[in-house]
Parts: C-alpha cells; sequence; structure tokens
C-alpha cells in the first residue's frame, strides 16, 4: 500500500473513474495552466497505465492518500461543463454504491460509444472570446486564422470536426485559441426551446372517467418527486394517460422520458408519440447507429428534443430541463441488465426522479409484485384502470385440459376448430408457444440418447431454417446427425414443438391461410417487423405465430382469439417468480385479443387445468392473483418481503469457483452474526444451470430483511475478493435484486 501520509498540494487532485473493473477511484493533479480544475460530471483524458483513457471526474480535492511524486497530471480536460448533470451524477454515483459495481464502467455504460473516445467528436464548440477588439491588431499577418476567425463569428460556433471539415487544420484553431481570441464551450448551449402552449394536436380521445381521474391525480401532485403506479387492464388507455400527463409537462417546457421494453418491436408506440405531439421527439436503442445515437443524446442533453423515448440504458440519458419519467410496462424483465452492470432501468428511474424532483409514473397491465408493494405501503400512488378504453370487453378465457388428449404438433382438436372458427369469420389468430425452433429434443429410439450440448447441461434444439442443431444457451451450431453418436442406429426422432414445426404444420392444415411467424429467428431485422406489423394493420385473416416478442405492448385490431398452447412450464417453475412472470406473460399476450369492436377470446391449453392458479387465471383480477402470490412470498421471506443478492462464480472446472464462494459464505457468515438484522446465507450451490458455454457456473444467495445490513455485508465481501489472489481462470459478478436465476 502507498503511504497513507496525506498531502496537501496547491494543485486539486481530482478523482476520477476509468473505465476498469477496479472498484475505485483514482488520483491525479489537474493540468498546469490557467484553467480552472473541471467539476464533478466532466470529462478527462488521463493516462493509465501505458494507454489513455477517458475518465470522468467525481471528486475535486486538495489532499490524497498518495505521495505527491507517484501522481500523474490528467493530459487534457475534455469538457468544460460537466457531462452529466448534477441529479443523473449523483443517480450514477448512487448506483455504482447500490449495485457495487466499479463506477468507470457504470459512467460507461451510461454514454455513448463516440463520448467514451477522446478523439471523436468532441463534444464541445468553439466560439469568439470576450476579446474580439484585440482581434484587427492580432489577426494583421495571419489570413488563415483570421478566416477561421471571421468563419466562426459567421455560425456563432462550430464544432471541432466542421473547422476540419471546413479545411482549417488544428494547428491553426490552436493559434487562435492561443492568442486568446477563441474558447471552447459546452457541448450545450441551450437547444430550441418547445412549449408555450398546447403541445397535443387535436386528435386525442375524450378521456374516460378512470383515465381523467388519473390525469387528475397526476396534476394535483405537483411538479416535484412523486411516485404513481397506474395498474391499468390492457387496452385501458394507459398510453393515453401518460401522453395527458406528458402534455402538462412539455407545455411548460419541460422534457420527458419514457422508458419501454423494446422499441424495435413497438415501432407503434414511438409513431403515436409523433403523431399526438408536436414537439421534437427522439428514440434510444441499441439498434441505432452511433451517429444517430449521438445526435438523439445531444439533443436530450441540449434540451432540444421535447419527449425521449427509449429502452433500459436510456434512464442515463442527461435531460436540460427534466420534467417528468414514464416507465411502461415496469414489469417486463427486460429492464433489468443481465450481464456487466447489472441494473434495474426501472429501479434507476425511480431514484433518478427522486434526485431530480420530478414525477416517475410506472404503468403496467400486471404490475411487478415489488411496485404493488411500494403502492400498499404508500411509497406510490396507485391508479386504476379497470375498464378498456374502446369499450371494448376484456377477453373471456377458457382453460383447454389436454392431460389425457393425444395433440397434433402440441395442439388439441379443441384449439384447431376454434382456430378455424375465427379464421372462417373472416378475423385473425394469435397463437402463442414459448419455444423457438424445429423441436426440444432429438434422441435415439433404440437406445435413448439425446442430443446434448456438450458445453452446456442443456438438450440441443433441431432447426429446420437452416437445418441444424443449436444450443439456445451458448449458440453451438452442429449438423443435424444422420445416426445415434452411441449406437449408430438411424432412428433418430424429435419430441416436443417450437415455433417453426407449428408453423409448417398451421400452414398445411389452414392452407392458403397465411402464417406468419414472430420469434427471435424470424426477426432478425427490424425492418421485417415493421412490414409484418403493416400486413398484420391491414386486418386480413391470417394467423400470427410467435413468442414472448409478441406479448409486449402490440395493438392488434383485428385479433380475436389468442391461443397459448402451453402454460404448463410457468406453474412449476423452480424459480420463484415463475409463477408470477406466467400469469404476467398470459394475461399479456391475452391482451392482444379484442382490442377493437370484436368480442376476444382467449384459450389457454394446459395438463393442470385444475391447477389454483390456472383457474384464478380464468375467474380472477390480476390483482386479486398478485394478492395470492404476494402472501406466498410474504411466507417463503422472498422480495418484495426481504431483498435479495445473488453473487455467481463460474470457471472451467467446478473447484475454484466452490471454493471461491465458499470462502465468501464463511466471511458472510461470520459477519452476519454481528449484525442487529441478520442476513441469511443460502449456498454455495451449482446454478440450476450447471454448466454452459463450456464454464461450471455455482452461486451464493444473500438475503436480509435490511438492505442496509445486506448493503453493509455487499462492501465487506466486494472489498474483500478484490483484494484476493483469485485463479485466473475464475470469474466473478454480483448482481443486486437478481431476476433470473439461470
Ligand atoms: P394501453 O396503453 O393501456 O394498452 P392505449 O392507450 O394503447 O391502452 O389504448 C388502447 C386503445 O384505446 C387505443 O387504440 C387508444 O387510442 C384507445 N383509447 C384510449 N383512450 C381512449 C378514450 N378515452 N376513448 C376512446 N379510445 C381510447
Ligand atoms: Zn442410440
Ligand atoms: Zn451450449
Amino acid at each position: 500500500m502507498a503511504s497513507t501520509e496525506a498531502l496537501t498540494s496547491r494543485k486539486p487532485i481530482l478523482r476520477v473513474a476509468v473505465p476498469s473493473p477496479l472498484r475505485q477511484l483514482f488520483d491525479y493533479l489537474a493540468p498546469d495552466g490557467a484553467e480552472p480544475a473541471p467539476s464533478p460530471g466532466c470529462r478527462v483524458l488521463v493516462p493509465f497505465g501505458r494507454r489513455q483513457l477517458v475518465a470522468i471526474v467525481v471528486e475535486v480535492s486538495d489532499r490524497s492518500d498518495l505521495d505527491s511524486s507517484r501522481l500523474r497530471a490528467i493530459r487534457r480536460i475534455l469538457d468544460q461543463t460537466p457531462l452529466f448533470p448534477p441529479a443523473l451524477f449523483k443517480t450514477l454515483c448512487w448506483a455504482a454504491d447500490y449495485y457495487q459495481h466499479p463506477i468507470g464502467e457504470v459512467f460507461a455504460a451510461a454514454l455513448p460509444a463516440q463520448l467514451r473516445q477522446a478523439d471523436r467528436n468532441q463534444p464541445s464548440v468553439w466560439a469568439l472570446s470576450d476579446s474580439g477588439s484585440q482581434s484587427e491588431e492580432l489577426l494583421r499577418r495571419a489570413p488563415r486564422q483570421r478566416a477561421l476567425y471571421e468563419l466562426i463569428r459567421s455560425r456563432g460556433s462550430l464544432e471541432a470536426e466542421a473547422i476540419r471539415a471546413a479545411g482549417y487544420d488544428s494547428a491553426i484553431l490552436r493559434q487562435l485559441h492561443a492568442k486568446g481570441l477563441i474558447v471552447r464551450q459546452a457541448l450545450t448551449r441551450d437547444g430550441t426551446p418547445f412549449g408555450g402552449g398546447n403541445m397535443l394536436r387535436q386528435n386525442a380521445p375524450r378521456l374516460n372517467e378512470e383515465q381523467q381521474a388519473a390525469v387528475d391525480a397526476f396534476g394535483a401532485a405537483g411538479l416535484g418527486y412523486n411516485s404513481f403506479l397506474i395498474d391499468g387492464v390492457t387496452g385501458s388507455g394507459k398510453t393515453e394517460v401518460y401522453m395527458r400527463a406528458m402534455n402538462e409537462r412539455l407545455r411548460q417546457g419541460l422534457q420527458c422520458l419514457l422508458l419501454v421494453p423494446e422499441i424495435g418491436l413497438t415501432p407503434q408506440t414511438v409513431d403515436r408519440f409523433q403523431q399526438r405531439f408536436h414537439c421534437p421527439t427522439v428514440v434510444l436503442h441499441s439498434g441505432l447507429a452511433e451517429g444517430e445515437r449521438s445526435k438523439a443524446w445531444k439533443s436530450a442533453r441540449d434540451g432540444s428534443a421535447g419527449i425521449v423515448i427509449g429502452t433500459r440504458s436510456a434512464v442515463f440519458t442527461p435531460l436540460h430541463r427534466p420534467g417528468m419519467i414514464v416507465v411502461d410496462e415496469e414489469h417486463d424483465a427486460s429492464f433489468k441488465q443481465q450481464e456487466g452492470f447489472r441494473y434495474s432501468a426501472r429501479d434507476l428511474a425511480i431514484v433518478r426522479a427522486r434526485e431530480e424532483g420530478i414525477p416517475i409514473i410506472l404503468g403496467s397491465a400486471t404490475p411487478s409484485l415489488e411496485s404493488l408493494h411500494n403502492a400498499a405501503s404508500g411509497k406510490s400512488q396507485l391508479l386504476r384502470l379497470t375498464r378498456r378504453a374502446t369499450g371494448a370487453n376484456l377477453a373471456s378465457m377458457e382453460i383447454v385440459d389436454v392431460a389425457n388428449l393425444a395433440l397434433e404438433t402440441g395442439l388439441s382438436e379443441t384449439l384447431l376448430y376454434r382456430i378455424g372458427l375465427h379464421l372462417g369469420q373472416g378475423n385473425q389468430v394469435l397463437v402463442f408457444l414459448n419455444r423457438r425452433g424445429f423441436a426440444p429434443q432429438v434422441s435415439c429410439q433404440d437406445c435413448g440418447w439425446v442430443a446434448e450440448c456438450k458445453d452446456c447441461v442443456a438438450n440441443l434444439t433441431l432447426h429446420s431454417k437452416p437445418p441444424a442443431l443449436r444450443c439456445h444457451h451458448c449458440g453451438a451450431v452442429h449438423g443435424v446427425p444422420a445416426a445415434c453418436a452411441a449406437c449408430q442406429s438411424r432412428r433418430l426422432h424429435s419430441k416436443g414443438v417450437g415455433t417453426q414445426q407449428l408453423e409448417r404444420f398451421l400452414r398445411s392444415r389452414f392452407e392458403p391461410m397465411p402464417v406468419l411467424r414472430i420469434d427471435r429467428d424470424s426477426m432478425r431485422s427490424r425492418k421485417r417487423m415493421g412490414d409484418l406489423l403493416q400486413q398484420i394493420g391491414r386486418g386480413d385473416p391470417c394467423i400470427l405465430l410467435g413468442t414472448q416478442l409478441l406479448a409486449k405492448g402490440h395493438h392488434f385490431p383485428h385479433i380475436t382469439l389468442v391461443a397459448i398452447v402451453e402454460a404448463d412450464a410457468g406453474l412449476f417453475s423452480p424459480d420463484f417468480r415463475g409463477q408470477e412472470q406466467m400469469v404476467q406473460t398470459i394475461l399479456q399476450v391475452a391482451g392482444r385479443a379484442g382490442r377493437a369492436q370484436r368480442a376476444g377470446q382467449v384459450l389457454v391449453q394446459s395438463r393442470h387445468a385444475a391447477h389454483p392458479l390456472l383457474q384464478q387465471l380464468k375467474h380472477g383480477s390480476y390483482d386479486e392473483i398478485a394478492q395470492v402470490l404476494m402472501q406466498e412470498r410474504s411466507q417463503a421471506d422472498m422480495p418484495p418481503y426481504s431483498h435479495l443478492a445473488l453473487i455467481r462464480a463460474n470457471a472451467k472446472s467446478p473447484a475454484p469457483a466452490l471454493e471461491f464462494l465458499q470462502g465468501l459464505a464463511a466471511e458472510a457468515r461470520r459477519h452476519s452474526g454481528r449484525l442487529g438484522i441478520p442476513v441469511d446465507c443460502l449456498g454455495p450451490i451449482p446454478a440450476p444451470m450447471e454448466k454452459r458455454a463450456g464454464r461450471f457456473r455455482i452461486q451464493l444467495l444473500l438475503r436480509s430483511q435490511s438492505r442496509s445490513e445486506l448493503h453493509g455485508l455487499l462492501r465487506i465481501l466486494c472489498g474483500g475478493a478484490d483484494k484476493m489472489r483469485l485463479p485466473a481462470d475464475l470469474r466473478w459478478n454480483l448482481d443486486v435484486d437478481p431476476v433470473e436465476f439461470v
């Protein structure tokens, strides 16, 4: 360790976050020169080892624990004003601590790639300084400098890139700068403001009573932090409520951030906002080219974008004049980042709204138990929409008992008959099967051998287009074998049904009816999804066949029948959230039916038709089911009645991962004994998928009634683990509030 003797220096010490897996800040000296030290939230270029990295200033201090001789100076200040406004900056610091994730990686996750590099796209512009009166004098014998000076004057300000593009090299720029005639300005001048009037176009429907009550409650709560949960059945007009609430903010010139699960799949949502509002709307999602992303990001930051719609990581978008945040489909698991910096965008949206001092609305037809719990305990205000806004009834649900039936490609006669009936009446039908590929298993009829992935504890899935055996966990692809690998028998057969097989069957059965398959294999391109949605929108009868991708937020007015091929996997899931997720999926898919005038029907096939959960689904509302699930959680002492953290470790053999976690578990138990509120230490045990991509996976679950005790312990464990010498092969990570246990 370095000397702990504190050093007082005339130069300020900058404590910066460097994009590295180290859970600490690094100290640097401010650069020479008259420039004031950059403030927290600004980017700086620092020497790090033998590289130069873009880092974020987190603190400015006058002392360092390191000896001055060991401190290096930063190379360059990249921003004159903080890239992250204070509330967002605080949210990010909070997140690094809460998720115990290296702070440099947290900031990196929040920045568009272009701004993570020093050289491309400087986010600053050049403008004239106040010393213009001396320009005649200073530029007398420098025509190129004068020309550039005039160019900048004529434009007000110019980005470095535009200056280069205009044919001026950086030497000329430097000379002008050295003469004090131009200054670097922050990226944000204020963008063109919007607002100052009704932002809604005229075609908005009249709100019904429940919607109006929700909008009124929102309005009454005022401008500061307030949290709302809109629990509204599918098609109840939640989006309409968001729009009215947003309108109030937009007309005050404030910006609105809307987080949605997956934009590429729901272009309809974006269209709706663009059609409804006059103000500029930008979209942020992973499918954007870097240039587009930076542009959208900048217009959010400079305040020219009124509405910012984005997926998970858009929660980190800076806003110049934030007005409110909406998280639509807040129950959706895609708001949780599952690797690297494992954050929940929904939870961070709440933290951010509090830091910004602005209201937040979470909305869903099937709210997470966490959010319902927050509403019950008064942390947020519950607003209910119980009826469909169009006046349509919610689809009626029937459970089709297939326990002792022979099925044809997974479908019962009842289902096939009804599908035919609805198509015959000129309607559209949605068939939901959450399993892509042709068949989930290939085996030998003679010896029972099953085709398995050699790197994962998992069967290979048979795909027909193109023919292959694929592992859905590590991505491995093999040819389809002609013979059994164990006994060479050629009598191989497939078991179970995936969407590709169902597609083929439905085509032949309902010829010439179009069958449109929507799953991750068929939807490689955004454009294809758009084309399909258009075709569906025209309303001609067809069968839509798809996985989870279909469940999200789509509006299909012509669908009258939703057939759910299999409901059973979730009933007996080992995951404590399995049942909640199953119910949410079924209700979300069911919600696609009968959204227009014609009544909708939902059929759910199950081998366990009498299961209480399915019976409740048929007779009750989501809220009643949620109450039952909530009681179970309470009895089992699971979230939202406790807090969880999962430490995962993996290695090429089980031993190093197991030993590492055993060490942590022992440490945890030692500390836990001294805590006021205990932290349970469950494990270590093998992960449900014990081996994946050739690595053995072990996990340790920590649980406590007290978040602060749990976090205190996590800090100790992470701190300890960071200091250990670990086998080179071992990898580990921490997942706070985990949602997936695979
Ligand atoms: P949700 O977001 O709850 O699924 P939407 O806001 O998408 O619901 O509304 C569902 C449908 O009902 C949309 O076609 C919408 O235009 C329509 N709608 C919403 N509110 C009203 C209303 N007050 N009167 C008539 N139609 C409405
Ligand atoms: Zn065999
Ligand atoms: Zn695999």
